[in-house]
């Protein structure tokens, strides 16, 4: 079997409502759609960030993958990799791991397997998600949201625990001011007293505000599962930890090999966030794995807007990684709309792991095709601009 095609349509799904957080908005998510196709016939799909520079990575890519058996995808990451230090040849981890996903769904479809099967075959059976609560502007027709207070996240909290059976909580933050935000937390600790709890400002905090707020949250006896990326960088995280004893996880600061060893070296992270496209795909977020497990750091997984179609890779990956304990993050409840014919419900907070060949899921090209035209209407959607602050440009610390 070999792949003989590989292409990607953009597409543009919009949010229910803008999601703020520390460097601008999210109103919605622009995804790459991979296809490819072998000469057996096999259609495999894939999915990565969305727009230009994805589809010039993915001809950049094509000769390279063009040719490949899907089932080996060591030799696709080595040859898409291995030019990881030019800027001419490189394709970044996100289309690799785009591509890789395209291969597993490929091979499993071929072969009759779901992907957690070549992965190493499931650990579970259902990957428990975490309630991720944004504070919100109003979505256009003003029905959406607007929570911006403690009291609207904690009733925004309620009403997603209520419809999805969530377990675990996180409070994006980096909004409003610490002292608004731990109000927040405060009261999502009193209302949710036996949930796991976590608090992402984004990197918005000064080291020393990352301490003052950390001291606090010790002193007031609120007990936070983690508190993802307070401050910037390994030093600044490092600086934090040592002066609050609360786990930091990251998903800003720790994000490639590279920074693997110094952040060990730092104790700059108790947790790790993989991804299933920073990383560069199933195989590299194995390895990230089996270095955290060496080193005895936890691993999460971040969440950055996917479709049905990354959104079935995570849950093929957290269920064939053991230590892979933490309630997944995910934006999927804050989507109008996916491009897969059947979408993800959740189940007691959790996604059941889909038991179909290859990813599992089909994709509704129709749907594929309408959201595209929105793609091209509106371009690629751009998270790092608040539209209600014309002219601001995001740095960090804010506070
Ligand atoms: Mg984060």
């Amino acid at each position: 079997m070999k792949i003989v095609n590989l292409e990607v349509i953009p597409v543009t799904v919009p949010m229910e409502a803008p999601l703020r957080w520390s460097m601008g908005i999210e109103t919605g998510t622009t995804r790459g759609i991979i296809r490819i196709t072998t000469d057996d016939g096999v259609i495999g799909i894939g999915e990565t960030y969305g727009g230009d520079g994805v589809e010039h990575a993915i001809e950049t890519a094509k000769p390279f993958v063009l040719g490949l058996d899907p089932l080996e995808t060591g030799v696709l990451q080595h040859r898409l990799g291995v030019f990881r230090v030019s800027y001419e040849t490189s394709v970044p981890a996100i289309v690799r791991a785009g591509i890789e996903m395209a291969c597993l769904d490929a091979a499993g479809k071929a072969l009759g397997r779901p992907v957690y099967s070549l992965l190493g075959g499931k650990i579970r059976d259902r990957v428990e998600t975490a309630a991720y609560l944004f504070y919100r502007y109003r979505s256009k027709n003003g029905r959406i949201g607007g929570e911006d207070s403690a009291k609207a996240m904690v009733d925004r909290a309620h009403e997603l625990v209520e419809k999805h059976g969530f377990r675990s909580l996180k409070l994006k933050g980096g909004v409003l001011t610490p002292d608004e935000e731990f109000e927040t937390i405060r009261l999502l600790r009193e209302h949710f007293p036996h949930s796991p709890l976590r608090w992402d400002p984004n990197a918005a905090w000064s080291v020393e505000t990352g301490i003052r707020i950390g001291r606090r949250l010790l002193r007031d006896g609120i007990d936070l599962q983690y508190l993802e990326d307070p401050t910037w960088n390994l030093e600044g995280m490092s600086q934090v930890r040592k002066a609050v004893e609360i786990p930091l996880a990251t998903n800003m600061c720790l994000i490639s090999y590279d920074q693997l060893a110094p952040g060990i070296r730092m104790r700059s992270v108790d947790v790790v966030l993989s991804d299933v496209h920073y990383w560069g795909g199933f195989r590299e977020n194995q390895r990230l794995i089996a270095v955290c497990d060496a080193f005895q750091i936890g691993v999460g997984m971040h969440s950055d807007r996917e479709l049905g179609i990354s959104t079935a890779a995570m849950i093929h990956l957290a269920a064939s990684s053991p230590s892979l304990v933490y309630a997944i993050d995910s934006h999927y409840h804050d989507q109008v709309d996916d491009i897969i014919s059947q979408p993800f419900v959740y189940q007691q907070g959790a996604f059941t792991v889909p038991d179909g060949p290859g990813l599992g899921v089909e994709v509704d090209w129709d749907k594929v095709a309408k959201y595209h035209g929105l793609f091209k209407q509106e371009g690629q959607v751009n998270e790092f601009y608040d539209r209600n602050r014309p002219g601001w440009v995001p740095a960090l610390p804010i506070f």
